[in-house]
């Protein structure tokens, strides 16, 4: 009788109920779009992350052109950043008509090499962006002891990294007080905790905050909320281009139940990612994600280096076919057709004489690698242990053959 193929997905939300009774008491109000819900996932969130504002948005896309545009990236700006992301990242300059300029990643985290931003930084640099990549935190100590020294601010792309922590000062800090300028959030479902879609920008500084809240409205001078309030009747202008990147209530409702569960959620991911690290140990040749001593990864994804000579795709489809869904490591947005165009991203060559081509860059060797040989596992919540050997177990034989 041959084993029974098991079904295991990359990623699994953990949303049931009580999300559900959220959203049905924002739609039972009458208000459904932004509106009080909002207002109080914001202060919720803030207090998690123990920073000043938090800012509710559409998607971490929204937020990342709103903290862009908030330093002041302008038409033919260089932003420095990282290819090895969500093309998400490298977009939102091209929004602002800004350049990305990539820097290569660190082989052990996958974050930006601190070593080689300083190598970059040109008169046309107004940013930095970085990523805190699959929850693991980027080195800020290094980073923010660079951006200092050219006074240039840090926006933290923390997408994935609602609940990982990093060593600060002595105690642990949750990334998004923010330590840098401003933090980006995604609630995406393939992330740790999901409204759907939606985003949230987190900052200490009241006038970007008291942007954010123009922007994401049209740029609207008073607000729906305060109008429908009102004893007496308010005409509302528009004094600047703004943007329809609200957050609705609904969404908001459902992400006050997520945020409860995040503590728990975190937990249990640590507690896999752990298990993980013990019972993969034996495969020679894998390479393991590593935490450095200052940082605690929520473990959004637990990414794994396979063998030289295994094929990435091959040790996929072996999985697929024992009923388990794996993904390739995070995508170079310079090996996409819509970074073709030679203008629209730099790379530390490109200063000199570029050599490097499209899908090929020796500059960004560490972040091609990590795209052609590393491997997603699942890992959610609900994930059992037996489960979890089983992924090994298979993993093991598509490595192995
Ligand atoms: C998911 C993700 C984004 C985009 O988030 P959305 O909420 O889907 O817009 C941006 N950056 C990174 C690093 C991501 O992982």
């Amino acid at each position: 009788m041959s084993e029974k193929i098991q079904s295991i997905p990359i990623a699994k939300p953990w949303i049931g109920e009580a999300e559900a009774e959220a959203a049905k008491r924002a739609i039972m109000s009458g208000w459904i779009t932004q509106g009080p819900e909002v207002t109080a996932f914001e202060q919720e969130f803030s207090a998690y992350v123990g920073g000043k504002y938090a800012c509710a948005v559409s998607n971490c896309t929204t937020a990342l052109h709103l903290a862009l545009l908030a330093v002041g990236v302008k038409p033919g700006d260089e932003v420095i950043t990282v290819s090895h992301s969500y093309i998400a990242t490298a977009n939102s300059i091209r929004y602002c008509g800004g350049i990305p300029v990539f820097v290569d990643i660190e082989p052990q985290t996958y974050n930006i090499n601190p070593i080689l931003i300083e190598d970059v930084i040109s008169d046309r640099t107004r940013a930095i962006l970085i990523v805190h990549q699959i929850g693991m935190p980027c080195d800020l100590k290094a980073i923010l002891d660079i951006a200092h020294r050219h006074k240039l601010p840090v926006i933290e792309d923390a997408a994935c990294a609602i609940g990982s922590e990093i060593l600060w000062n002595g105690q642990w800090d949750k990334i998004g007080k923010p330590h840098g300028d401003i933090a980006c959030f995604s609630f995406h479902p393939r992330k740790i905790i999901s409204t759907g879609d939606g985003g949230m920008l987190t900052t200490n500084n009241l006038e970007w905050d008291k942007q954010f809240r123009l922007w994401r409205q049209h740029g609207m001078s008073v607000p729906d909320t305060v109008r429908h309030g009102a004893k007496q009747v308010i005409f509302e202008s528009y004094p600047m281009l703004g943007y329809n990147y609200r957050m609705t209530d609904i969404q908001a409702a459902v992400g006050r139940e997520q945020l409860k569960r995040l503590p728990e959620i975190v937990e249990r991911r640590r507690y896999l990612a752990q298990r993980y690290h013990e019972i993969i140990a034996d495969i020679p040749g894998l390479k393991l994600p590593s935490e450095p001593a200052w940082a605690k990864s929520n473990w959004q994804s637990y990414c794994v280096k396979l063998p030289q000579k295994c094929d990435q795709k091959q040790v996929m489809q072996t999985m697929l076919d024992a009923g388990i869904s794996t993904r390739r490591g995070i995508m170079c947005a310079h090996r996409e057709a819509a970074y073709q165009q030679h203008e629209t991203w730099l790379c530390a060559n490109q200063r000199k004489d570029c050599q490097c081509s499209q899908g090929n860059c020796d500059r960004l060797f560490e972040s091609e690698q990590a795209q052609d040989k590393t491997v997603l596992l699942p890992l959610f919540h609900q994930m059992t242990e037996p489960e979890q050997d089983y992924v090994v177990k298979v993993l093991k034989t598509a490595c192995e053959s």
